[in-house]
């Protein structure tokens, strides 16, 4: 395992920082550094997802012939570490990390003629809709119906925490289009419009108080078949295939950074007991644990191997180190994390802030980042893939 960079991925971390430094508006930094879920509102995303599409660095994953910029593991790895570090938002991930390699691999010509320029641009923004009400760790009992009427399918039934939803043109989601047999044999992959006639978004408020995730529902929506990506009822393979980009991404970078901010509000809150020091300390080590184990899985892939159940231990020790950092913030700040600034945490926002600066984020985000665990594949079932394919259970 080599986890020393080259000289060259050094020249490259450079060229990186330059641009950062160049592109990256102090309004966008402003931006992403408020951020208070995994999640940036599209205003400021999008904005700097058009800035790194004109350098032809919006998607590091995607092959060149698709528009990638054809950068190895190592120089995706430091592209997100210099991102993290200079607080740029972070793009939606349900176009560039999610649909995108799907129509790479399953789609049509003419859906990848389509899609693939206008999810690069930006001029789509895309939500998943794969959980159900009933249906979130057991995917595959999903119930939304896709009837067949001529060169449609028409679809009732209702997707649930659907991420920025309210925000988003196109919709991937999974429809039931039979129900005998295993349940994975009557699922298929559709893409549509958000605009068509007997589809609502109603918004689910979290505890944040934010708007983010959503409930959708269908009343008869009319589908064109066109718009299917892989054959009817073979959508459970194309589903698994996106799972793999969804648990894709390293933690660390943005690990490293919450623990500076959470050392940086210990100092200005004056929480200098020897408590408040330890568990700090502790998150320093989990977190550079979480750093070698991220790039012992890079080195892995760099030499062609799949990361397999190591993903699973990843998603588990990322998230719960996020919480535990979360939580550090909250008891550093005492009573003012405990004051709603929701206004005062607007990019571009003149009202002063009671209290540090840092307590404008810190109670929204461990609110939260009480969901990372479950998203994604909940810690659960995670540990349940660990047990199965690591320990033999
Ligand atoms: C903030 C947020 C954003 C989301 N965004 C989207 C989105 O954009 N699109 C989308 O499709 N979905 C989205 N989701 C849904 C997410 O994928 C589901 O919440 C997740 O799959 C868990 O499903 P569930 O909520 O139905 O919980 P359940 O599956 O009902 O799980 C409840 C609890 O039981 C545990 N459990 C379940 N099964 C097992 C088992 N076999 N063994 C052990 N424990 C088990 C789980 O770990 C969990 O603790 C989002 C969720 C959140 C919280």
């Amino acid at each position: 395992m080599d986890l020393e960079l080259r000289d060259d991925d050094l020249a490259f971390r450079d060229e990186v920082r330059a641009f950062l430094d160049a592109n990256l508006t102090p309004a966008l930094r402003v931006a992403g550094s408020r951020v208070t879920s995994v999640f940036c509102e599209p205003r400021y995303s999008l904005t700097w997802q058009r800035i790194l599409h004109a350098r032809g660095w919006a998607a590091p994953s995607w092959p060149v012939e698709y528009g990638g910029p054809g950068w190895n593991e190592v120089q995706r790895s430091i592209f997100a570490a210099e991102c993290a570090r200079a607080s740029a938002p972070g793009l939606a991930p349900m176009g560039l990390r999610m649909v995108g390699p799907v129509i790479m691999g399953y789609g049509t010509p003419e859906q990848k003629a389509h899609d693939l320029p206008r999810i690069l641009s930006g001029e789509d923004y895309w939500c998943q809709g794969y959980s159900e009400p009933g249906s979130g760790s057991d995917l595959a009992s999903l119930q939304l119906q896709a009837l067949s009427d001529g060169d449609d399918y028409v679809l009732s039934g209702s997707k649930i925490w659907t991420t920025h939803a309210q925000y988003a043109n196109r919709m991937f989601c999974l429809v039931r289009t039979n129900r005998d047999g295993k349940p994975q044999a009557g699922i298929t992959f559709l893409l549509l419009d958000m605009a068509t006639p007997g589809l609502t978004v109603k918004p689910i408020i979290t505890l944040a108080g934010e708007h983010e995730v959503n409930q959708v529902f269908f009343d008869n929506v009319r589908v064109p078949k066109a718009n299917r990506v892989g054959p009817e009822n073979q959508g459970w393979t194309v589903a698994k295939y996106l799972l793999e980009f969804e648990r894709g991404g390293g933690s660390a970078p943005g690990l490293k950074v919450g623990l500076d901010r959470a050392a940086g509000i210990a100092d200005v809150a004056g929480a200098d007991d020897r408590a408040h020091r330890r568990r700090l300390a502790e998150s320093q080590i989990a977190v550079t644990a979480i750093d070698m184990s991220e790039r012992r899985v890079l080195s892995a892939l760099a030499s062609g191997n799949p990361p397999g159940p190591a993903s699973s231990m990843l998603k588990i020790n990322g998230t719960e180190a996020m919480q535990r950092i979360d939580e550090i913030s909250i008891a550093a700040l005492g009573p003012y994390a405990h004051v709603e600034q929701m206004q005062a945490r607007e990019a571009g926002s003149n009202i002063e802030p009671v209290g540090p600066e840092a307590g404008l984020t810190a109670m929204p985000r461990y609110l939260n980042n009480r969901a990372a665990t479950i998203y994604g594949g909940s810690n659960e079932i995670q540990r349940d893939i660990i047990a199965r394919l690591v320990l033999g259970l």
